[in-house]
């Protein structure tokens, strides 16, 4: 697989960048993700014409349209950033990206909870950065998330699975268009969609049998759609524990019952988080192989990003 390409904030990657001429480095990002993801860098501020150090800025107002404000001197700075926004995310359609991480709690690039200030100059945490704003209008089912929810092990999973299966998606939209290509990756990611949303898994499903009567553009159109609304959700170790008990299923002739019992066991000790996923999730894998089954063999669910994440360790 080709490197992933995900939008990430400047100082994220160490560049010097930020108002005070510092940087926030993430190891993480850096070292880690950055193994299998190509990044392309945008510093809002900086990019919008900013100098660096400059003045720091903070949002104020109504925290639905607040507005970008430099904290000493007040100068406006909401139309500048606004017009450069709106004319990058144009520019983002040609880059592929398959996400994007922001930098947490800035009010260019914070994507939640970010302070905005009343005239009496209280804060409350419940503003959106006036970039990631409009770029997560414009790319509203695009994975994104910040630096500071990717230390949760649940957030984390959950956004590194997305991005790797737009990646996989993608692989399919480059290829010429036609319907066996989409039965062909739903059958492979079935157990993963299941995993997070069985309302989606059903309608999906439906989606790919009618796949015949409907035209190909809109074929793709709603499936895309069904899949990145699905993956958004999260999976849950209820819902993990069923999609496990539904892959038992098809062992049932070849495991002893002692062996059943003891699949059952695992499962049920992950339901109630006493052991991470990866322990039943490779027990499975061994049955998966000892048995040759041929449907979960090409579930991606079995192993959705590489292992060297370890991302299941921690969930
Ligand atoms: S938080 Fe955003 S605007 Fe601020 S330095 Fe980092 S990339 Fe630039």
């Amino acid at each position: 697989m080709e490197k992933i390409k995900l939008g990430i904030s400047t100082c994220l990657l160490g560049e010097t960048v930020r108002y005070d001429g510092g940087h926030k480095l993430d190891r993480f990002l850096t070292d880690t993700l950055g193994q299998y993801v190509q990044y392309v860098p945008v510093c809002p501020e900086v990019e919008c014409g900013l100098p660096v150090p400059r003045e720091s800025m903070r949002l104020e107002g109504n925290p639905d349209f607040p507005r970008l404000i430099t904290s000493r001197t007040k100068q406006d700075m909401t139309e500048r950033m606004v017009r450069w926004a709106k004319r990058r995310v144009v520019e983002f359609e040609e880059e592929d990206l398959c996400g994007f991480i922001f930098k947490s709690d800035s009010p260019s690039s914070g994507m939640e909870r970010v302070k905005v200030y009343n005239e009496k100059g209280m804060p409350v945490k419940k503003g959106i950065g006036m970039f990631a704003r409009i770029f997560m209008e414009h790319f509203h089912l695009l994975p994104v998330e910040d630096e500071g929810r990717l230390h949760d092990p649940e957030l984390r999973e959950n956004f590194i699975e997305r991005i790797f299966t737009l990646k996989r998606w993608r692989e399919v939209l480059g290829k010429k268009e036609n319907r066996g290509n989409i039965v062909d990756f739903h059958t492979k990611h079935k157990l993963l969609i299941l995993s997070h949303s069985p309302k989606h898994y059903k309608m999906m499903g439906k989606l790919v049998a009618q796949a015949k009567d409907l035209p190909l553009k809109e074929l793709y159109w709603q499936y895309q759609t069904l899949l990145m609304e699905s993956l958004r959700l999260k999976t849950t170790p209820k819902k993990n524990a069923n999609v496990l008990q539904h892959m038992m299923g098809y062992f049932k002739e070849q495991l002893s019952s002692d062996e059943k019992k003891e699949l059952l066991e695992v499962i049920d000790h992950y339901r109630k988080e006493y052991i991470p996923l990866v322990v039943p999730m490779t027990l499975i894998n061994h049955y998966v192989r000892k048995y040759d089954q041929p449907y979960l063999k090409q579930q991606v669910y079995l192993n959705p990003h590489p292992l060297e994440l370890q991302l299941r360790n921690h969930v």
